[in-house]
């Protein structure tokens, strides 16, 4: 039996449990480090404040993303552990529809996890793969930890990066090298968050799947339409939406004491 089948429908975080499933399946598959189930786990945390659902504010962050990947000269998608078991397939397509090129980035490099991610972004369908067979030959003194190497066709020359679920010390390094970055975290407190020039404030499971849409749908703009929506975008107002949810959501659970369940499991 899959061990991603056994949880009843019925359960009311079935979604979760599957997902914990996977991410522990990659752990043996050395895709993921102990660490990346911790970072999971803060994350799984802030998704239950936050509603587990996108927010009309983690939507306005989606479309300026789009708009930013889509008119960026050099844009990166940089792959670790978490997101490579979480959403391999939308990480190609996202490669497919805005050009941009899939690079490996890890802060814990150990023997056989770069393999391991290379191999489940190919089974994805990914034609190329940075940052993997020694190919991270570029360092970032701007960077501390493994993050810091980096492929010299990839993240190194690159004018926007793409960096869920990141560690704070890396996105504020890219920044300082003039870099746009992206990033979709659960936490607006994190300090990726706070760093990043576009926040998506989502679960990476939910938000990939409308990012890759939105993409798509963009598209079709002109590079003075897709100006138009990067300049009317305003990071510090999503991250104050994204606690306001947070707070109105405590609010009512610490007048009421009840919970509020997302919309897609109320009756
Ligand atoms: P920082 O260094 O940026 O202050 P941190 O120390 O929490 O933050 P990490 O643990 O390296 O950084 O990064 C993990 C981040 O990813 C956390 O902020 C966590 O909330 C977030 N996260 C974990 N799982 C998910 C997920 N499925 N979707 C979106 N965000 C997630």
């Amino acid at each position: 039996m899959n061990e991603e089948n056994h949880v009843s429908r019925k359960h009311p975080r079935a979604e979760s449990i599957r997902i914990r499933e996977r991410l522990t399946r990659h752990v043996k598959t050395r895709v993921l480090a102990l660490a990346g189930l911790i970072a999971h786990g803060r994350g799984e945390a802030f998704d239950y404040i936050l509603g587990e659902e996108t927010t009309p504010s983690a939507s306005k962050a989606i479309t300026a993303a789009a708009a930013v990947l889509l008119l960026a000269e050099r844009p990166v998608l940089s792959v670790n552990g978490n997101v490579a078991a979480l959403c391999a397939r939308e990480l190609v397509e996202l490669s497919r529809v805005t050009g941009a090129k899939l690079e490996v980035n890890l802060f814990h490099r150990l023997p056989g996890r770069e393999e391991a991610i290379e191999e489940v972004l190919r089974e994805a369908g990914a034609e190329e793969v940075l940052g993997v067979e020694g190919s991270a030959l570029a360092r970032i003194d701007e960077v501390f930890s493994d993050r810091r190497r980096v492929d010299p066709r990839g993240i190194y020359a690159a004018d926007v990066v793409f960096v869920p679920l990141e560690d704070g010390d890396r996105t504020e390094g890219l920044i300082r090298m003039g870099k746009r970055v992206i990033t979709v975290d659960l936490n607006p407190m994190s300090r990726t968050a706070q760093f990043a020039n576009v926040t998506i404030v989502d679960n990476v499971v939910r938000a990939m799947p409308l990012l890759v849409r939105e993409a798509e749908r963009l598209r079709e703009l002109c590079r003075n339409e897709l100006r138009g929506i990067v300049d009317a975008f305003d990071n510090g107002e999503v991250l104050s939406e994204a606690m306001g949810t947070m707070e109105l959501r405590l609010r009512a659970l610490s007048e009421k004491g009840v919970y509020i369940e997302p919309r897609s499991r109320r009756a």
